[in-house]
């Protein structure tokens, strides 16, 4: 892919010096990190695609000492990039010469009201931290996804991420009532409503989810609980292809509606790379496939007997020739494993050399049509192409992933990484799909970003941040072509 860094910004050394004294004493000096070694980690993204650079990273602790590191840096003219736990994955919370601002020690959960059911977060908690804040009031924060343990709730909101529930409970525009936030001038918004009904004008709070930090720096969120589920079923199946799955999906579906939390597939490929590189994972199903599903059904009436639900579907999906094969956790333990080879994809991919991803959606009933085409197509382009094909398709979100042909260079692969984007999100755009699904744009899909979002959207786009941040110091250089 076009990974290649932008120059850093070079900073007039005095100016710097100022805005690094007056900021540390504020925070305090220790909270403004210049040692080359401690900024190593923070500088590059968990794909190695960029490498950045920064004078300092600095570590507020409350709302107020934001405010301020941000006022001080527009009055010095100097940028400032938010960092959350760096598990983005499209290189947006990578600094190029502008200050870094580490959310860390802004890890408070404010409140958790079990009635309203919400908890105000700050922005530096783990998605884990409030998963289980959540959990011990009896209560379920649904955004679920592999990086939950470092990912913090201030890069989940600016990614709009998603997971594996989108499908019953939404990504993190639906799971938000209310936002704290400093503007690029320094000035706080308080937005922490939490209220279902507020028809009093723009719904500025979805300006910022999903901005990627160009629009401010998110300080707080009121965000939406769930009661607990107290029944699940979780049933792995094989089948023939994903037209098949499509057609599983929808018997799931039209049964057990909202009680169908999640719904993934997977090829052979990858099932076969997760048991052969993953310890711990085994074998669920006998038989060859050419594909699975993993299908969750989630209850808050205890006695809801899910797994009959499940078994009643299934059986009308093997007289219709959809599946070939099933099994259903008859425990927790059970459904963690299988879990877990669906969830261990992607880092089993590694282990099979370079890898192109392409995080994209379309119409979920365009799932299958997709997948057969754009397979034909990158194996038509390089012979000995893998394609890991794999995801949400309750979400029409799939990851369209592809390992290199065996013996072939890896750089010599990466290298091709922008002819197979033309081949796979012109299908993608020809389907009425998007070329982002849950990762963003960051630096790494800004052209591609260009290049298929509709121009008056990207206008307005474009007016949105000369109007929040006229003059570009927060998050420069990410998500829009400057
Ligand atoms: P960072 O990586 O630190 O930052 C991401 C972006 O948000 C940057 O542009 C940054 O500037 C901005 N930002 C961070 N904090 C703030 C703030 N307080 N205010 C303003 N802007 C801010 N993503 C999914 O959507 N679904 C998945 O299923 C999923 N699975 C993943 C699995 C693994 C193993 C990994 C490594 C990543 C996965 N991701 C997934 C991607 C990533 O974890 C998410 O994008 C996550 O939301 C990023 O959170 P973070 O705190 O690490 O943010």
């Amino acid at each position: 892919m076009s990974s290649t860094s932008p120059q850093p910004l070079l900073l007039d050394a005095t100016r710097l010096a100022g805005l690094l004294e007056d900021i540390a004493a504020r925070i305090g000096a220790r909270h403004v990190i210049t040692d080359a070694a401690d900024l190593a980690p923070r500088l590059v993204e968990g794909r190695g695609l960029f490498h950045g650079a920064t004078p300092a990273m600095v570590e507020p602790a409350d709302t107020a000492q934001v405010a301020h590191v941000v006022a001080a840096c527009a009055a010095a003219g100097v940028p400032v990039v938010p960092q959350g736990g760096n598990t983005g994955l499209v290189g947006g919370q990578v600094p190029f010469g502008g200050l870094l601002l580490s959310l860390r020690r802004m890890n408070a959960i404010r409140d958790l009201d079990p009635t309203d059911l919400t908890v105000v977060a700050e922005a530096g908690c783990t998605l884990h931290q409030v998963q289980q804040a959540a959990a011990a009031a009896g209560c379920l924060f649904p955004l679920s996804i592999g990086s939950q343990g470092t990912c913090q709730i201030g890069g989940n909101l600016s990614t709009n991420a998603g997971g594996t529930a989108v499908l019953r409970y939404g990504n993190m525009r639906e799971l938000t009532f209310g936002l704290e936030v400093v503007l690029p001038d320094g000035r706080i918004w308080n937005g922490l409503s939490r209220l279902r009904k507020d028809n009093t004008g723009y719904d500025l709070k979805n300006l910022f989810i999903g901005a990627e930090g160009t629009l401010g720096i998110i300080t707080a969120a009121v965000l939406r609980l769930y009661p607990a589920p107290r029944a699940s079923a979780t049933a792995l199946t094989g089948l023939p292809g994903p037209q098949a799955a499509l057609a599983l999906f929808r018997r799931l579906r039209d049964v057990a509606g909202d009680a169908l939390t999640g719904f993934e597939i997977l090829p052979r490929f990858g099932m076969e790379t997760v048991l052969k590189h993953m310890p711990g994972t085994t074998r669920a199903l006998s038989g060859d496939h050419a594909w699975y599903a993993l299908a969750e059904l989630t209850s808050t009436r205890r006695d809801d007997d899910l797994s009959a639900l499940a078994l009643e579907v299934f059986a009308e999906a093997f007289e219709a020739g959809e599946i070939e094969d099933a099994v259903i956790a008859a425990s927790a333990a059970q459904a963690e494993a299988l879990w877990k080879l669906r969830e261990s994809l992607s880092d089993a991919q590694k282990f099979e050399g370079g890898s192109i991803k392409h995080d994209v959606s379309v119409p979920v009933s365009r799932v299958p049509d997709f997948i057969a085409q754009a397979s034909r197509l990158c194996e038509a382009h390089m012979p000995g192409v893998r394609v890991c094909a794999f995801g949400h398709m309750g979400d029409g979100n799939i990851h369209f992933n592809l390992s290199q042909p065996v013996g072939m260079d890896k750089q010599a692969f990466l290298g091709c990484w922008a002819a197979f984007n033309r081949l796979v999100h012109d299908l993608v755009a020809g389907l009425g799909g998007s070329i982002s699904a849950e990762h963003g744009i960051g630096l790494l899909k800004k052209e591609e970003l260009a290049r298929y979002k509709d121009k008056v959207a990207l206008e307005l786009m474009a007016a949105v941040k000369a109007a929040i941040d006229p003059a570009g110091l927060v998050n420069p250089g990410k998500v829009l072509l400057s």
